[in-house]
């Protein structure tokens, strides 16, 4: 080890699903939307003055968070921007759980939130979810430094009544909540957001990355009171003024402006996904009730691994998670109905089912 070597922090990074460059492969293991992005992104691309590449993007990312205000009828100050709801998260974490007390999250769900308390030095716990992988809400009544939990759930796809995220906010509220909706718009609902107004430590996080098909542009936001979002930009300004580039600013603002093409494409994604789940079920597979633009399912009789090593060499990637409690399931994402087709021709193939 050289000298210098003893002073550098040391981290376990988070592993994110692989991006094959495989031109033939179909792709359900990253979660990503199947379809492209509203056809105004795609003009306001074409439309883009590279002249103002010159200038620093506006710092406050005003209209994008205009747009997001306007489109979930909440005050600008309630809204918070960020690249990719990864972004925004970690930026929370820093920003909110220094208390010194563990925070909370469920020990199933999502990969990079022990990464961030490691990254940070936060203390964390992970209460255990139930045998159905449902978040059991009584292990959050008790004293914490901080509450995040996806709802849906990842990667079990899992939704959290509302009654009982409000009893979990309600009962935390010397803490700060985080609810990550990142796959909200797949769920019957309703979101966390309408409880923003009535709790001033609740956080809603929501992404353009999985319902809005702009994985690639990274923009997610928080919302939440006014005050919330108030600490949210001082450590903002404190570390990166322009973290929305200009490009994300413009094509975000296209994306929010089209509601129609919005709720047309996740309306093809949740019939696709009602389809996909009788398909897995009349091969024998079994999944929690789907909430999310992804299955997870196990099969009784087939390794979850071997058919995700098969499901490789024929081209088609679904997640895998070597975890203690879910080393038999395949994650898999919403493509579209041929791709699903593909899969299952794939699975039937395989299993003999
Ligand atoms: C995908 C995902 C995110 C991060 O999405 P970004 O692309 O960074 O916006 C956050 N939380 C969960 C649970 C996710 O699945």
């Amino acid at each position: 080890m050289k000298k210098w070597e003893e002073h550098v922090r040391r981290v376990t990074p988070y592993t994110p699903g692989e991006q094959p460059c495989d031109p033939d492969m179909i792709k359900l293991n990253t979660n990503e939307n199947p379809y492209p992005p509203a056809p105004g992104v795609r003009k306001a691309l074409a439309s883009l003055d590279t002249d103002r590449l010159r200038l620093y993007p506006d710092p406050s990312a005003g209209k994008l968070v205009k747009a997001l205000a306007c489109r979930y009828k909440v005050g600008e100050d309630q809204v918070f921007v960020g690249v990719g709801s990864d972004d925004v998260i970690a930026m929370c974490f820093q920003t909110f759980f220094n208390s010194g007390k563990p925070i909370l999250f469920p020990d199933i769900s999502y990969s990079f939130y022990p990464v961030w308390a490691e990254l940070f030095d936060i203390p964390y716990e992970t209460p255990a979810l139930d045998g159905d992988f449902r978040i059991v809400k009584e292990d959050y009544f008790r004293d914490n430094g901080g509450i995040i939990f996806p709802n849906p759930n990842a990667p079990t796809s899992l939704l959290m009544a509302q009654k009982d995220v409000e009893e979990i906010v309600a009962r935390n509220q010397g803490v700060v909540v985080m609810v990550d909706e990142a796959y909200m718009d797949f769920a019957k609902g309703p979101s966390a957001l309408e409880l923003v107004k009535r709790y001033d430590n609740l956080l809603v996080i929501q992404t353009f990355s999985k319902s809005r098909a702009m994985c690639g542009m990274r923009i997610g936001y928080a919302i939440g009171s006014p005050r919330l979002i108030r600490y949210l930009n001082d450590v903002k300004f404190s570390f990166n003024s322009y973290t929305m580039s200009l490009p994300a600013l413009e094509l975000g603002t296209a994306s929010v402006a089209d509601e129609e093409y919005f709720r047309e494409t996740i309306g093809k994604i949740k019939a696709t996904r009602e389809r996909a789940g009788k398909a897995l079920k009349e091969m024998g597979f079994v999944y929690p009730e789907p909430s999310a633009n992804f299955i997870f399912a196990t099969h009784p009789r087939h390794k979850a691994k071997e058919l995700f090593e098969a499901l490789k060499k024929r081209h088609i990637y679904v997640r895998y998670f070597n975890q203690k409690r879910i080393d038999n399931y395949l994650r898999i994402t919403i493509g579209t109905d041929a791709e699903m087709e593909a899969l299952f021709a794939a699975l039937r193939d395989e299993t003999g089912e």
